[in-house]
């Protein structure tokens, strides 16, 4: 067990959705929390993270840093979406080890596993076959990451730890239609119908694709559990186990909007991943399991975003 009452827990990334959520969390934990903005460290910058991480002296790190977004993003970006995660992870968790952090949590997608991976996927499938095209190169820069977690536990004894979130959503999101991510997207797209008195929304690719969503409280709840209870070199993967096709997320979407109309699909654009569920056994037998039910989750997150535009 590692308490974090008392401790100096830095949140790298804090001003993202996950890093936010994390905030949130630990302020229920009695803990000091630390946090940098983008102009006082740029964490790609190798220098600058040594100084950083020397003298703050966290006793723990949440590595939420990084560049993230939706299918269009990744498949447009590689070389950016690859670079900057690279750069950013290698440098927090290199100068984590050098400043004598305890312990550091590791944020990794599970887009880091193969196209073709048996569903449920369990963490075991990683480095089992070939990726998804639309996000290989943030993939491949997050499969480094828990490398560099594994091989700084092995090598140097570093008690660092990675997490698999599934496909986040929830307040403080990036509600940018053509960079963000589905649920961020298709809430903008229907509240914009619904105030239009539009009919008609465009989806992206068939509808089909089956996804995992989980609610950003939830993730911050699982990622401070890991911290406090998990200790190994194998990532944990973190979800719901429970999944839904980009067409139920729509109509979740538009029942909580209260907008009646229908989904065209723009099949130019691609699905990704068929299917992409997690087993989420391992978490559970740690004793956790999510506790935000699809509706209510989709309802505060539309609720949050018509809110922020008030
Ligand atoms: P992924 O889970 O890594 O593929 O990334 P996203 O969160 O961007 O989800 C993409 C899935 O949602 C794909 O199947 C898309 O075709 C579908 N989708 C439908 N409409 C949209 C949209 O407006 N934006 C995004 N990002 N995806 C959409």
């Amino acid at each position: 067990l590692f308490p974090l009452a008392g401790k100096r827990v830095l949140v790298a990334g804090h001003k993202g959705m996950a890093g936010s959520s994390v905030v949130r969390r630990l302020e229920r934990e009695n803990c000091a929390i630390l946090t940098a903005d983008r102009e006082e460290v740029d964490m790609s910058r190798q220098a600058e993270v040594e100084d950083w991480l020397a003298a703050i002296k966290p006793d723990a790190i949440f590595l939420a840093a990084a560049k993230v977004g939706g299918i269009h993003a990744n498949s447009t970006r590689p070389a950016e979406f690859l670079y900057d995660n690279l750069i950013i992870e290698a440098n927090v968790i290199h100068n984590a080890y050098k400043a004598g952090v305890k312990k550091l949590l590791f944020l990794g997608s599970s887009c880091i596993y193969p196209r073709g991976a048996a569903q449920p996927i369990k963490e075991e499938a990683l480095l089992t076959g070939p990726l998804e095209p639309t996000n290989d190169a943030y993939a491949l820069a997050k499969i480094a990451g828990i490398k560099l977690c594994e091989t700084y536990r092995k090598q140097y004894g570093a008690d660092f730890i990675s997490a698999m979130p599934t496909n986040l959503y929830g307040p403080g999101d990036r509600y940018d239609l053509e960079h963000g991510h589905v649920v961020a997207a298709l809430i903008m797209k229907i509240h914009a119908a619904k105030k239009a008195g539009n009919k008609e929304v465009v989806l992206w690719g068939t509808g089909t694709p089956l996804r995992e969503f989980l609610y950003t409280e939830d993730l911050a709840d699982g990622l401070v559990y890991l911290m406090k209870h998990y200790s190994g070199a194998p990532h944990v993967n973190l979800g719901t186990g429970v999944e839904h096709t980009i067409r139920q997320l729509a109509e979740a979407i538009a029942k909580a909007a209260g907008w009646e109309g229908r989904f065209v699909y723009d099949t130019t654009k691609p699905d990704g991943m068929p299917r992409k569920v997690m087993d989420v056994s391992r978490m559970t037998a740690l004793g956790w399991t999510a506790q935000t039910r699809f509706e209510d989750g989709i309802k505060a997150a539309y609720e949050w975003y018509v809110g922020q535009r008030c």
